[in-house]
């Protein structure tokens, strides 16, 4: 790309479906916005996640027993919660930071946040699945949630009440309606929690690329570059590309997923942003007669059906951006899917990895840079960044507007650690 003349309006960096939702609202604000991404649209963790739309996923993850489980799953080096060995002293301060947010009253604090989050998340998701003419990509049939004995759920029970202070409804099913909600699990299965306001997508990644077809209507641009740093300037700020050009923006929103804080840094700002690497199989389509999502959550893995298949994945690998992928990972967990639902077909699978961009508290980072107005932050999603992507775009185009944003972003601000 040639250096050019005039700053652009706004350049995001990142093309997954964080910078895209972004993308979309900034230009359905009338902002002329430039798109600049290493891969292309929508094809790197935004493409195979699990497609669902947790809007009712108030959790954080340091609160879901998962401090008490660790011990336990780190015996497994396949099982749902592992650490790489030779990450491990770099990881330290993350893992501190992720065990001082699971403090009572910084639980308490998080849950409400990430409450707010929803609650704008849920119709700004829809609002621009619809507008952009792609709302049939959503189903609606709920989640359900698979417990293996009566004292697995009572564990979960604290987590549901919460839900239910926040709002959120479900119902714990038994017996023949459990069967009637899922036909053909183990046995082993004996309650199942049904969310009904769960949604998942037809498939994430042809949402991104249907999301970028509505932005590119819209007006806006793309470029496939490498962005090697980032620097502000009194007014505007600049992308440094790797073949040496530069672009430069009035405004410059980095959404560059689990690379972002490597670009954070350039301006100033240690965010303590990790990766939750994840794994996946997606089978042909048939493997199972899926009804909805089903989520083993004991086992840290979910099952959706997609139109594109049955993908069959979870878990969490802390390991950093660079060792490489462990993909019998994702075996140990297809393996374990064929145990609980006895009937799937798990020949033709395709097996995956991606980097849930992850902040110790679980709330994204959206704000300034700490050092200039020109630079903005949009990452740090983890396991909701799909669902809370179309609720980022809006929170930034109203930062960028000057205009006050309908929710708090004081728990997002991209300094607060
Ligand atoms: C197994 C698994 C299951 C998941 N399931 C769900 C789910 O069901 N629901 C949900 O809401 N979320 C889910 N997630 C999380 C979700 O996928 C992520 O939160 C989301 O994809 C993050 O989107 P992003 O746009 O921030 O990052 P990414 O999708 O990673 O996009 C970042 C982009 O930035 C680009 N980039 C990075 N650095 C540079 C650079 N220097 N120059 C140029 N380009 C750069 C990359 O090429 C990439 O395209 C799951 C994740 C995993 C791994």
């Amino acid at each position: 790309m040639r250096p050019q003349a005039d700053p652009h309006d706004i350049v995001v960096i990142g093309a997954g479906i964080v910078g895209i939702a972004i993308a979309a609202c900034l230009s359905e604000a009338g902002r002329n916005v430039l798109v600049i991404d290493r891969q292309g649209i929508c094809e790197g963790t935004s493409a195979g996640n699990a497609g669902a739309l947790a809007f009712s996923d108030i959790l954080p993850m340091a609160s879901k027993g998962i401090l008490a489980k660790v011990p336990g799953w780190l015996m497994d080096p396949l099982g749902p919660f592992t650490i790489r060995p030779s990450y491990l002293p770099k990881l330290a301060p993350w893992l501190y930071r992720f065990w001082r947010a699971s403090r009572a009253d910084m639980l308490e604090r998080t849950i409400e946040a990430q409450g707010a989050m929803m609650g704008l998340a849920e119709p700004e998701m829809l609002g621009l699945m619809a507008r952009a003419g792609l709302r049939d990509m959503i189903r609606e049939d709920g989640s359900l949630e698979l417990y293996e004995s009566e004292e697995e759920l009572n564990t979960a029970l604290p987590g549901w009440m919460a839900r239910k202070r926040a709002g959120i409804a479900f119902e714990h099913l038994r017996g023949e309606q459990l069967a009637a909600c899922q036909p053909g699990l183990a046995s082993r299965f004996v309650v199942g929690t049904f969310v009904p306001g769960w949604k998942t997508v037809s498939d994430p990644q042809h949402v991104g690329k249907g999301l970028w077809d509505y932005v590119q209507r819209l007006g806006a641009g793309f470029v496939k570059a490498k962005v090697d740093s980032v620097s502000a300037q009194k007014n505007h700020a600049t992308a440094h590309l790797s073949d040496g050009s530069t672009v430069s923006a009035s405004k410059l929103i980095i959404a560059a997923g689990a690379w972002s804080h490597r670009l954070a840094k350039e301006m100033g700002d240690v965010i303590p942003l990790e990766t939750e690497r994840g794994y996946n199989t997606t089978l042909p389509v048939g493997a199972f007669d899926l009804k909805r999502q089903l989520i083993f959550s004991g086992h840290g893995f979910v099952v959706t059906p997609l139109e594109t298949g049955v993908r069959i994945g979870g878990a969490v690998e802390l390991g950093g951006l660079d060792l490489p992928p462990n993909y019998r990972r994702s075996e140990a967990m297809l393996m374990k899917a064929q145990k609980f639902m006895p009937g799937l077909e798990t020949g033709g699978g395709r097996q995956w990895m991606g980097y849930r961009p992850s902040l110790p508290d679980s709330l994204p980072a959206i704000g300034y840079s700490g050092t200039s107005k020109n630079v903005l932050y949009a990452f740090g999603h983890g396991h909701l960044g799909l669902t809370q992507s179309a609720a980022t775009g809006r929170l930034v185009t109203d930062l960028v507007g000057g205009k006050e944003p309908s929710i708090s972003i004081e728990p997002f601000y991209p300094q607060r650690f």
